[in-house]
């Protein structure tokens, strides 16, 4: 059932739905991060951090995504600048985070979420219950690759930082380029984008995490799926359906502003929400407010008490 109204009565079914799993699975896609702060579609703040890449073509962190560099200076200087921003500095908004990890402590709980940005185990989520599908940017791979190795992006990122000409976008000391350790060949961020993806890391998370849900599938399962839209369907929204439809005593639990609506089969074992996470997770996070009796809001509005004496949303 889809709901674009977040009522006292739906507030107290997804709270027990919650409280009462004994397995809780989310999945994340770059929704949850926009809400962090980390929106890869917005292009304001973007140019004005990065304004030599307007004429280029590239006004959003998601344009990007698989982008031919003119050089590799001008590659690894936006690099640089980008993980200082989205990887070691702290996020804008860690609230949602903190929410989720508040909302489901009581439960035994894995994470998969395509988002690069390593935002769960930074917040507090255990690392060794989080498969990063995508890949991450704490990681570099030889770019041909030469062999399965990953090197912490730390070192690199560091070294490159001083280098970094604010004006052009290039470095100032070319040498700092990261080669491989291996081949002396080109190196780039360990994120699915080709073949040429390094995935040895990321397998023994995968097979973590299908034992996982072997076990789980013994007891009540919720899978709570957030911002997870139809840019690649396949690796966070639909395995979150056909994980529900599989197990009879799943209920799946998505928040969506954009896309609500389910695909798969899951009949009254799934509840959408049209709305942002962070109003979502403010209110249920809360157990005192799950009993106040809300006004209605429209979907990505901010949720306000019914005499309008306070925000609900403000605070962790
Ligand atoms: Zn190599």
């Amino acid at each position: 059932m889809i709901h674009t109204d977040f009522s006292p009565g739906l507030i107290r079914d997804l709270a027990g739905l919650i409280e009462e799993a004994e397995y809780v699975l989310i999945g994340a896609g770059a929704g949850l991060s926009a809400d962090a702060g980390y929106d890869y579609l917005e292009s304001v703040k973007f140019l004005k951090r990065y304004p030599y890449l307007k004429d280029i073509g590239v006004h959003c962190r998601y344009h990007s995504i698989g982008f031919v560099w003119p050089t590799k200076s001008m590659e690894w200087a936006f690099y640089a600048r980008q993980l200082e921003e989205d990887l070691y500095g702290p996020p804008p908004h860690p609230e949602p985070y903190v929410q989720l990890r508040r909302l489901t402590d009581h439960a035994n709980r894995w994470v998969f979420t395509s988002n690069a940005d390593d935002l769960f185990s930074r917040l507090g989520f255990d690392p060794e219950r989080t498969w990063t599908v995508q890949g991450t940017f704490a990681n570099l791979q030889c770019q041909r690759p030469c062999c399965e190795e990953v090197w912490d992006s730390r070192p690199y990122i560091e070294r490159l930082l001083p280098c970094v000409d604010l004006k052009t976008g290039e470095l100032k000391d070319r040498s700092a380029v990261p080669v491989c350790p291996h081949c002396g060949g080109d190196m780039i961020l360990n994120v699915r984008g080709g073949s040429w993806f390094v995935e040895k890391p990321y397998k023994r998370q995968r097979a973590a995490f299908n034992e996982w849900l072997k076990r789980a599938a013994a007891g009540r399962l919720v899978v709570i799926e957030i911002g997870a839209g139809f840019n690649t369907p396949s690796v966070i929204r639909w395995p979150c359906e056909v994980i529900t439809a599989r197990h009879h005593n799943a209920h799946l639990i998505r928040i969506n502003p954009h896309h609500p609506k389910t695909q798969f089969s899951v009949g009254e074992r799934a509840t959408s929400i049209a709305m942002r996470a962070s109003p979502v997770l403010s209110v249920l996070s809360k157990p005192a407010q799950r009993t106040m009796k809300l006004s209605s809001a429209r979907a990505g509005s901010e949720l306000c008490s019914k005499n309008g004496e306070k925000d609900v949303t403000q605070g962790l």
